[in-house]
């Protein structure tokens, strides 16, 4: 991508201090998705990092990675997949627990959303401790999918969530802090 293209999307993301708690530096990614342009270039770079050109589904997790995850589908011309938070899935699901920085959380898959021997790139907005990707991930494989990769729109590299992932296909960002 152009560095020029590249400095407009990181200048239009809105760092919003102490939110949702104090210390957190919020990524409020809005002003890019109310950009057309920008929009587009941000899917486009999120897909041209990758070099993936045909894949079976697009994983997008709850609830910002549905925006990209979604986009990035249609573009490739793949189904698109979510991974929700618990009990929010409708059908039989898949679930899997994984450590937050206090406490724990779980994510949910449908059983019958991925075949095994199926093409499958991640997509989130953001990588931060790898957690959330990292249980995302874990679904895809025990449903016997084959990742390509993940690609995300942004990545906090100081907390080195990197390392949770990069064992399940090359990791891709857009825009790096
Ligand atoms: P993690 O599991 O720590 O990698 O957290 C990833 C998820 O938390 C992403 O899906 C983000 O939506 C959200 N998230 C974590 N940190 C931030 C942040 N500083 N700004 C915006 N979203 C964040």
């Amino acid at each position: 991508m152009a560095p020029d293209i590249l400095d407009n999307i990181r200048s239009t993301i809105r760092d919003v201090p102490d939110f949702p708690k104090p210390g957190i530096v919020f990524k409020d990614i809005t002003p890019v998705l109310a950009n057309p342009v920008l929009l587009a270039q941000a899917v486009d770079g999120m897909i041209e990092s990758t070099g993936i050109t045909q894949v079976d589904k697009v994983v997008g997790i709850d609830a910002r990675g549905f925006i990209f995850g979604a986009l990035i589908a249609e573009r490739l011309g793949a189904g698109f997949i979510p991974v929700r938070k618990k009990g929010k899935l409708p059908w039989q699901t898949r679930g899997v627990d994984y450590a937050l920085e206090y406490g724990t959380n779980s994510v949910e898959m449908h059983l019958d959303a991925i075949n095994p021997g199926e093409t499958v790139l991640l997509a989130d907005d953001l990588l931060a401790t790898g957690g959330t990707a990292g249980a995302a991930l874990h679904l895809i494989e025990q449903a016997g999918g084959k990742v390509l990769g993940s690609t995300f729109f942004i990545e906090l590299t100081f907390l080195g969530g990197r390392e949770k992932v990069s064992g399940s296909g090359p990791v891709h960002a857009l825009v790096t802090y």
